[in-house]
């Protein structure tokens, strides 16, 4: 069932140069289930010349056109999405019909960059005389560099390739290693709606060596990273020194602020589900829970309930709402986190234990009496645990919301008009979702502020990132 992947150069999939492979796990069992390509220095110089070439003749393609594959690549995708989904459950884990649900939004995506480059408008500036035409044109920046993760293997990807196609550019990814097949599909599915050669490159390895070869390269133009803040710090910094326009998708540590006049019953279901989506491994789940004092015990309460009740296991099975860890990396640090709250003085109310001792499959995990010193109130856990701190009014849960450097997600619950108000006034955060979940849409915006990064990977906005402004002024001659 599991295909060894290779890298994608040049309209062809192909071995890596030197034949090196690196291993793909189950992470639901931890055995091997296939290797993918392992690119070097000629395949990326392979990878850059064929963006070069696929730049040159894909944004000579009009709109409709790019608009028109893409469409086409969308529809390819949905109709394979079982298999897909199949393949990304073996290799990252999370449940079949997660996975399933990740494809065909990855499908939408494709859909809705399409539709937005047909409406990759400029303007025309009222000049100063007559005869005189000023114009505001859009332009393809260039080649892209992306660097995608593992934890959704087609949507931090198709965000990015979408957006960049539309817009006329050529792209580099950088797959995720650990779970490169649904990766490969994804990039397969606009191979068969018949992608130019060149314009769409895939390439797997050792990411720093990958990024320190290709963001100082000349053929690049921009940089799209979603990963860790301090992986992100460290390309942004490389990108700046070579005056290259980045994306940054980086980490969060979400508040989910519940007041006491909120529908505790819709927050915990709400919340839970959000937290253990994806064992917790994903950028905008909910982290720091501050709930007001009213309602603690009720919330704690029924959350813990709600985490006992989760089914884990292995993502085929039926009922599974919770897979493993996708890598042994993660698992290690889940105990490293809780047990340094534990030390710190925190309550374990449920879980803090890994299951079983094969694949890397941890418990739902809830704290409370973490305090602030503890690593987990400050570093994104990036898995299924849940921290829990009682607040007294509204003024003491923002500051505690905004306490951290990072800035991308926040949830709150609350009956009341005025505080829901007030509160997507005072969360420093890019993302604000008050009584249900209502992010990442393709039609909305997508990103973070502070350490969270820069840029927008949804709504209107999100081609500008993969567009050059020009000015041209031209007068009756
Ligand atoms: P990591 O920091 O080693 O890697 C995270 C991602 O960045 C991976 O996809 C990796 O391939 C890539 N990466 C790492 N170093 C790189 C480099 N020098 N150049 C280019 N790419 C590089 O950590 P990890 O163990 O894989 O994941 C754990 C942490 O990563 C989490 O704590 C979380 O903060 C972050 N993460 C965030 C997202 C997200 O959606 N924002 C996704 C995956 C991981």
């Amino acid at each position: 069932m599991y295909a060894n992947v290779e890298l994608f150069i040049d309209g062809a999939w192909r071995s890596a140069a030197a034949g090196k492979t690196l291993t793909v796990l189950n992470p639901a069992t931890g055995e091997a289930i296939g290797t993918v390509a392992h690119a070097e220095k000629a395949d990326l110089d392979a990878a850059l010349a064929a963006a070069h070439k696929g730049f040159a003749a894909w944004k000579k393609v009009s709109a409709h056109e790019r608009y028109r594959l893409m469409r086409k690549a969308a529809d390819i995708l949905r109709g394979r999405a079982d298999d897909v989904a199949r393949l990304m459950t073996l290799e990252q884990g999370k449940p079949v019909a997660e996975a399933k649900g990740e494809t065909l939004l990855g499908a939408e995506i494709i859909d809705w960059f399409a539709e937005e480059a047909r409406r990759a408008y400029g303007r025309t500036i009222p000049p100063r005389a007559d005869g005189v035409y000023q114009l505001e044109l859009k332009e393809p920046v260039g080649p892209v560099a992306a660097f995608t993760p593992w934890n959704f293997p087609i949507n931090q990807a198709v965000r990015k390739l979408s957006a960049a196609l539309a817009a006329g550019c050529s792209v580099v990814i950088k797959g995720p290693e650990e779970t490169p097949a649904s990766c490969a599909a994804l990039v397969d599915a606009f191979k068969d709606a018949g992608l130019p050669a060149g314009v769409l490159n895939l390439v797997f390895g050792v990411p720093s060596e990958i990024s320190r070869y290709l963001i100082p390269h000349p053929v690049i133009r921009k940089i799209s990273f979603t990963g860790s803040t301090a992986v992100g710090k460290e390309l942004a910094s490389m990108a700046g020194a070579h005056m290259k326009r980045v994306t940054m998708e980086l980490g969060g540590h979400a508040p989910a602020i519940v007041f006491a006049d909120a529908d505790v019953d819709v927050a915990v279901k709400v919340l839970s589900a959000n937290k253990f989506r994806n064992a917790g491994q994903v950028c905008v789940a909910p982290t720091r829970f501050l709930i007001q004092k009213p309602v603690y015990e009720d919330f704690v309460g029924k959350f813990v309930a709600a985490a006992k009740k989760l089914k884990v296991g292995d993502g085929f099975q039926e009922g599974v709402r919770m897979g493993p860890l996708a890598h042994a990396r993660r698992l290690d640090a889940m105990e490293a986190l809780v047990g340094d709250a534990v030390a710190h003085g925190a309550a374990v109310e449920t879980g803090g234990r890994r299951m079983g001792n094969k694949g890397y499959f941890y418990e739902p995990t809830v704290l409370t009496n973490v305090p602030y010193e503890a690593r987990i109130m400050n570093e994104e856990p990036f898995g299924p645990v849940a921290v829990m701190a009682p607040f007294e009014d509204f003024n003491e849960a923002v500051a505690e919301a905004n306490r951290l450097p990072y800035g991308l997600a926040a949830y709150a619950y609350t009956r009341s008009q005025k505080t829901a108000a007030a509160l997507g006034g005072a969360i420093e955060s890019g993302m604000v979702s008050i009584n249900h979940h209502g992010l990442a849409l393709p039609e909305v915006p997508f990103g973070g502020i502070k350490d969270s990064g820069y840029g927008s990977e949804g709504g209107a906005d999100a081609i500008e990132a993969y567009l050059n402004t020009k000015f041209v002024t031209l007068m009756n001659g």
